[in-house]
């Protein structure tokens, strides 16, 4: 599958990002990393990838970067991506996912870029009472964070419409697991997202988890949501940007798999074989009831195929990580 190729990885050095890189490192191609580290990780890029510390705001540096091609595609995870933090500062959401994404984009069209792979998301869908979410599914934003990524994919129908620049949207669910091989992992600060949560309550470094509501419409009231393994989610991209020798694609990215809260910390507590203390907390504004992804399209398209399928498979994968990395990367 390795086509020797050059990639150009925004956000390169955070969760997501830094599993697609060793996905390409991988396979042999040649990465180059932008990041300002400003939630990303200087250790989460690998040896043998040019890590060009920088912001998406220093237009500079992105000329710079990309002056340095020919480029066989770019890959775009730099952004802000908390549901919860969106709803409480929306225009920062607009300006440093859209405006910079737009920004980008623009930049990639002058230097002839034919390829771009867009980090989108579950949350273009805020409609609660969908059952699985097909590509075709309405888009409708629950919070600032989807409508910032929302619209970055209405500019890059442009883009492939008046400047021929190809490109895939792949709206991941719910990202979630480490590297099997355990070189990379998820750490954010301060964390926010709920298996690393619920982890670190299992292992005793945290009090208890507190889940965001438990009167949803859902069997056991807590919200459902379709967790598709880190390592899966790379995988996609690299069979993405085959398709774009073709058109331009768009794709729902998880495993079809929901899960609930309480059953996230049913799994810990199997997996992990502690109790997870836990209670029932207030709603978090902008949370859908239910988001889980039909991947139809995606396996009939690329030949996708998810290696973690299963839940406890995806958190042994993280606690793995979380239990070798008690500090995460350790520079917070
Ligand atoms: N969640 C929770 N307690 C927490 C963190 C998250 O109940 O401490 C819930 C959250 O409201 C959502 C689900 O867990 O329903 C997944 O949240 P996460 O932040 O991991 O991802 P998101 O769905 O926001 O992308």
């Amino acid at each position: 599958m390795a086509d020797g190729g050059r990639y150009l990885v925004t956000g390169g050095a955070g969760y997501v990002g830094s599993h697609a890189v060793l996905a390409l490192a991988d396979r042999g191609d040649a990465v180059t990393v932008l990041d300002d580290l400003s939630l990303g990780h200087a250790r989460a890029v690998p040896d043998g990838v040019t890590l060009v510390r920088g912001s998406l705001a220093d237009a500079a540096v992105v000329e710079r970067v990309l002056s340095d091609g020919p480029w066989d595609g770019v890959l775009h995870f730099a952004a802000l991506s908390l549901v919860g933090d969106s709803m409480v500062r929306p225009m920062h959401y607009f300006m440093a996912n859209t405006g910079l994404g737009i920004r980008l984009i623009d930049a990639c069209i002058r230097h002839g870029v034919r390829r771009f792979v867009l980090s989108s998301t579950a949350a273009l869908f805020g409609r609660p009472g969908e059952q699985v979410i097909t590509e075709d599914a309405p888009v409708e934003p629950g919070s600032p964070y989807g409508e910032s990524k929302a619209m970055l994919e209405r500019a890059l129908l442009w883009a492939d419409r008046i400047h021929g620049m190809r490109s895939a949207c792949l709206r991941y669910f719910n990202a979630a697991g480490a590297d099997p091989r355990g070189r990379a992992g998820e750490d954010h600060t301060p964390e926010t997202h709920l298996i690393p949560l619920v982890i670190d309550a299992a292992l005793g470094r945290r009090a208890a988890v507190a889940i965001n509501g438990g009167d949803y419409d859902t069997p056991d009231g807590t919200c459902i949501r379709d967790y598709v393994h880190v390592s899966d989610l790379a995988s996609a991209h690299l069979l993405a940007l085959e398709q774009l020798d073709a058109r331009s694609v768009t794709y729902n990215l998880g495993s079809g798999h929901g899960h609930s809260v309480l059953e996230v910390i049913r799994s810990v507590e199997r997996v992990s074989g502690r109790p997870v203390p836990h209670r029932i907390g207030a709603r978090r504004p902008g949370d859908p009831s239910r988001l889980v992804a039909m991947s139809e399209r995606l396996r009939r398209e690329t030949g996708w195929a998810p290696r973690f399928e299963r839940l406890d498979e995806i958190v042994a994968t993280a606690l793995a990580w979380r239990e070798a990395h008690p500090q995460g990367y350790g520079d917070r």
